[in-house]
Parts: structure tokens; C-alpha cells; sequence
């Protein structure tokens, strides 16, 4: 699995559609001092879910849209796609390329979508799950993360090795079957207060 292609239209300083292409192997993306190499980075943390705006170095969600500059107008909305090949099929999916696209406009509407069919942000994390790629996950690391890795609690550090080894799915599923269990004991023991009312 690799990162195929980002498309951006709208997001930050990118207000045309631009699509960057990528091949399998290493890609450097240069730049002079705010040409937009970290909103590429910031664009993928986004479409996979990032919901705080300070970790997209902005103040509101709202901040992610193109805002204008003198010679043009601000956008309404901004939309970011990823595609990733998929032809080992590590992601738990049958295409051979996955498209995830994220698209918000000013009135605070939003939407995911996967290989264009609208979806939930739950449905993009369950896809990435174990697999490092998320907005939580090793594959993107941003300045100053690898300090933040090492200064932090030893329970932040387990949930990356837990990500790497591929067992948090799995713990994911243990929560929520507990859940269910606790919910059916409850059931029972209403039932039988009901019964122990009948008898
Ligand atoms: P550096 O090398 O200094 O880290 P960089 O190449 O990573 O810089 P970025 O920080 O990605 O640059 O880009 C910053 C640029 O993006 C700034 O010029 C800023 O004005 C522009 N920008 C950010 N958000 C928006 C927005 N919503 N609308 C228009 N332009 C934006």
C-alpha cells in the first residue's frame, strides 16, 4: 500500500484543484519558507479525520478553507482527496485503490466520502486501524512529535507500539463487546426482577 495521489481544491493556500502525483519509493516536496510544503501534510491529517484545528495550525475549522487573497476571492468550501494503492490490500477492502475524500464548506456542512459513496469519519478510522495511517497514527510525524514521543507518559507511547503491532482493532472490539455485555446483564437482571414480580 502506498500513497497514490493527494487532490486539493480549497484547502489553505491551495485555492485551485492541484493533484499531486506520487510514485511508489521516496518523494521530497521543497519549498521556500510558506509555499505550502506542511498544508500538503496538514491535507492528509484532515482528509483522515483531523478534527482539531490546532493541530491543522489554525484557530477555527473553518480556517482550513481557502481565505482570499488581494487578487482573489475567498472559496466556499474546501475538499481534499487521497488515493492509496491498495493492490496488497492491507486495507481490509477489495479495491485495489482506495479513495477517501473529506470536503467542509464555510456554513459548517461537511461530509466524508470512500471511492465516492458518502461515509462516516467512523467507517475512514475503522479502515485504518492498525495500519498507521490516521490521524493519530506514526505515518505522519510533525515537527516536534519525536520529542513529544519520548517526553510522553509511557501509556501514550504503548498506544503506538499497540498501532504497530496491529492490535488495536482488536482492543477497540473488546470495548465495545464489553459494552454489549454490560447492557445484556442489565437486561437480565430487569427480567428477572420481572419474573421474581410474577411469581
Ligand atoms: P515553512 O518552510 O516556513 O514551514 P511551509 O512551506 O511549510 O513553510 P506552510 O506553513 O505550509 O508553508 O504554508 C503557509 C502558507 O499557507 C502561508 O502563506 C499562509 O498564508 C497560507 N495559508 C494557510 N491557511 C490559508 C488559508 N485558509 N487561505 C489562504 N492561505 C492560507
Amino acid at each position: 500500500m502506498y500513497l497514490k495521489s493527494i487532490e486539493v481544491h480549497g484547502f489553505k493556500a491551495f485555492a485551485n484543484k492541484i493533484v499531486f502525483d506520487f510514485h511508489n519509493g521516496i518523494t521530497g516536496i521543497v519549498g521556500p519558507n510558506g509555499s505550502g510544503k506542511s498544508n500538503v501534510a496538514d491535507a492528509v491529517r484532515w482528509v483522515l479525520g483531523e478534527q482539531s484545528a490546532k493541530q491543522l495550525r489554525g484557530a477555527s475549522m473553518q480556517d482550513v478553507i481557502f481565505a482570499g487573497t488581494e487578487n482573489r476571492k475567498p472559496l466556499s468550501y474546501a475538499y481534499v482527496a487521497i488515493t492509496l494503492d491498495n493492490s496488497d490490500h492491507k486495507l481490509p477492502v477489495d479495491y485495489e485503490e482506495v479513495t477517501i475524500a473529506r470536503r467542509v464548506y464555510r456554513s459548517g456542512e461537511s461530509e466524508y466520502l470512500m471511492n465516492g459513496s458518502p461515509c462516516r469519519l467512523k467507517d475512514v478510522n475503522e479502515l485504518f486501524y492498525d495500519t498507521g495511517i490516521g490521524k493519530e497514527g506514526y505515518s505522519i510525524i510533525g515537527q516536534g512529535q519525536i520529542d513529544r514521543i519520548l517526553s510522553g507518559k509511557p501509556e501514550e507511547r504503548r498506544e503506538l507500539f499497540d498501532e504497530a503491532a496491529g492490535i488495536v482493532k482488536y482492543k477497540r472490539r473488546k470495548v465495545t463487546a464489553q459494552k454489549k455485555l454490560e447492557h445484556e446483564r442489565e437486561n437480565l437482571v430487569r427480567v428477572n426482577d420481572i419474573l421474581s414480580e410474577l411469581e
